[in-house]
């Protein structure tokens, strides 16, 4: 990881001091800030003003409690947040994530990372992260329904379509956006279908909001490849996880010509040679909510299940991390160098731990950071909500067509800031740098708020 400039490092020991124990957040803001010093340098207004420390602090973080109630009438309770990051370039925008795992910090890091991969877009779009530290796992649909329906009691307050919108995120899907938007719609007695995305297409949705983030992480690795006059084609593909990411970005690397050999959940990871049976995946996850091992049960023979263990053991041409943060370490990495890897797209938020992501830089492995290669899925929201503001439905191939442009856009954009900046193929440097660039321009025309 690129060492933090001189300048800035006190900034940073500020934010560390600041945010104690958020080890997430510090690691998120430490990467940026590591890329900045060559801008900085550049254009010494951006060190004015306390851009940088504003830059690093949400405008609100809200947390609030939950109380739900299970199938036996017995009452629990959770913790919800939502972190309002940084609204400089539109209404905050970001994922809802239900998952044991959450705290402030994570959420911290998620609405940090999302203000700049939303930049990046080009679309009116600030930055935002919410969530709840409710494990979704093993709960009965109306228990699903109980707890949406009163996190939004409390997060209604403060969504709105010009003020910040949700979409989802580990463990948030369309049921649950939809009862969550059915809560919202009930309290306030409004049908504001822009107050979140990712919803049904029965009511509001956008097609191929569905697919846009796998779509599109899948597509920025086909521009990386073609740098190096190469494409998926034939290419083995490990793809880590098995939910919305991981299944849309197999899908679109199945039709680019490549060919999926390992895909995992939470307990392990399964391994097909001849290729994922997709629809077999799909089927497991999105319509019978099982386990991924249930696979290797079906297709007897052909392939295998490891419990545990480590999905990057698995040799591929390319790595597509797409599970959850710090999932591939630089253990992982080097594993992964040795047995040939030419690229690595982050399909998750920081999948890779920055020793991972040094290890790839020096090798000189392809390496798109997450905040430009899943940019795809909020800039499909970002269209979906174009669509609720004019009471419109777009086609599923004119909306595929507008995110593979946006992706190409990101791309180049990320190629060439890191051209400008002394470090060609160097999209980590590339992706910061230019987002920070459109926040931070933005907020200085704003004054100092
Ligand atoms: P899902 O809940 O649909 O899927 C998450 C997948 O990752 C599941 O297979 C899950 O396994 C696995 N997983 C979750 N936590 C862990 C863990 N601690 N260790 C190993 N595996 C884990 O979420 P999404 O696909 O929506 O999100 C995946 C990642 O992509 C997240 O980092 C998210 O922030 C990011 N992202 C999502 C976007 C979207 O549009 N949905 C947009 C941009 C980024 P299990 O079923 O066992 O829990």
């Amino acid at each position: 990881m690129t060492a933090i400039d001189e300048k800035i490092e006190p900034i940073f020991a500020e934010v560390l001091r600041r945010n104690a124990g958020e080890v997430e957040f510090h690691q998120a803001v430490m990467e940026v800030l590591g890329s900045i010093g060559r801008v900085v340098a550049k254009h010494p207004h951006y060190a004015n003003s306390a851009l940088i420390e504003r830059i690093c602090e949400p405008e609100r973080q809200i947390i609030f409690r939950v109380p739900w109630m299970d199938d036996k009438g017995q009452h629990h309770i959770a913790r919800g947040f939502r972190v309002q990051f940084n609204s400089a370039l539109g209404p905050h925008k970001g994922g809802i994530r239900f998952h044991p795992s959450v705290n402030l910090g994570i959420i911290k890091f998620l609405g940090f990372e999302q203000t700049f991969k939303n930049a990046l877009t080009g679309l009116p779009i600030g930055g935002g992260k919410g969530g709840s530290d409710f494990n979704p796992r093993d709960r009965s649909d109306g228990e699903i329904m109980r707890f949406c329906q009163s996190f939004m009691t409390e997060l209604q307050r403060h969504v709105g379509e010009y003020t910040d919108v949700p979409a989802g995120d580990i463990g948030v899907g369309a049921r649950e956006v939809g009862y969550m938007f059915g809560q919202y719609k009930r309290i306030t007695n409004r049908y504001e279908a822009g107050v979140l995305t990712g919803k049904g297409l029965i009511y509001g949705g956008s097609r191929a909001r569905k697919e846009a983030t796998g779509y599109g992480a899948a597509t920025f690795v086909q521009c990386m490849l073609r740098t190096r006059n190469t494409d998926f084609e034939d290419k083995k593909v490990v793809v880590s996880g098995s939910g919305n990411v991981a299944i849309y970005t197999m899908e679109k690397i199945l039709s680019l010509g490549g060919k999926v050999v390992a895909c995992s959940d939470s307990n392990g990871f399964i391994v097909d040679e001849g290729g994922i049976d997709l629809d077999l995946v799909k089927e497991i996850k999105e319509h019978r909510r099982e386990r991924i091992s249930e696979y290797a049960k079906i297709k007897k023979g052909t392939s295998r299940y490891v419990d545990g263990g480590t999905i990057w053991d698995v040799p591929c041409d390319v790595a597509m991390p797409s599970a959850t943060q710090n999932e591939l370490t630089g253990k992982d990495a080097r594993t992964l160098i040795r047995n040939g890897v030419v690229a690595v797209g982050e399909g998750a938020n920081m999948p890779c731990t920055p020793d991972a992501i040094s290890a790839f830089r020096e090798a000189g492995i392809l390496f798109g950071p997450a905040k430009a290669a899943n940019a795809g899925g909020v800039a499909t929201s970002a269209l979906e909500m174009q669509q609720n503001a004019s009471r419109d439905s777009w086609t599923f191939e004119q909306t595929e067509k507008r995110l593979s442009e946006i992706m190409v856009g990101i791309h180049d954009l990320c190629a060439q800031t890191a051209d400008e900046y002394g470090s060609p193929g160097d999209y980590v440097l590339g992706a910061n740098i230019a987002g920070f660039v459109r926040v931070a321009e933005a907020m200085e025309a704003l004054g100092v708020i």
